[in-house]
């Protein structure tokens, strides 16, 4: 029974994740400047972690995460961690509880949020009318990161 509902679970999420999120859509409507960059972001978040380790052409470590983790926070070949301080300080004008909420969330959450897969808790951080461009910025940011 509880191996089941084990099954059932982990079954819901693998449906889940492959849900778009609904807020990239509403981004790229408000601005539809930014459609290309919401594409970039559903296709990101639309990817599945890999199931066997995947190799890091840089620093041949292996890592698990989407692929976008590594890069950002543990590859020693890049100045990722750097560059995400810096992108966090653009954060700070749009919202101050934002840029807080951010720097001490997990680095995988973190990356939920800067791909816009997490939003429920947005609208008590900041206005929700500049969503669309911290969102905007993110993706401009991440497509950066994974071109590096
Ligand atoms: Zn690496």
């Amino acid at each position: 029974m509880r191996l089941e509902q084990h099954k059932d679970c982990s079954h819901f999420k693998e449906i889940h994740k492959s849900l778009e999120p609904a807020t990239i859509w509403r981004v790229a409507k408000i601005r539809p400047d930014s459609l290309s960059l919401m594409k970039f972001l559903s296709r990101l978040g639309c990817k599945k972690p890999p199931e066997q380790p995947a190799l890091c052409s840089k620093c041949t470590h292996q890592y698990m995460h989407i692929e976008v983790v590594h890069p950002l926070f543990e590859c020693p070949f890049t100045d990722s961690l750097t560059r995400l301080q810096t992108f966090l300080e653009t954060v700070r004008p749009l919202s101050a509880p934002l840029h807080e909420h951010l720097n001490n969330s997990e680095p995988a959450t973190r990356v939920l949020y800067l791909m816009g897969m997490i939003d429920d808790v947005i609208s008590d951080l900041m206005p929700i009318e500049l969503y669309p461009e911290f969102l905007i910025n993110c993706a401009n940011f991440l497509q950066s990161v994974l071109a590096a």
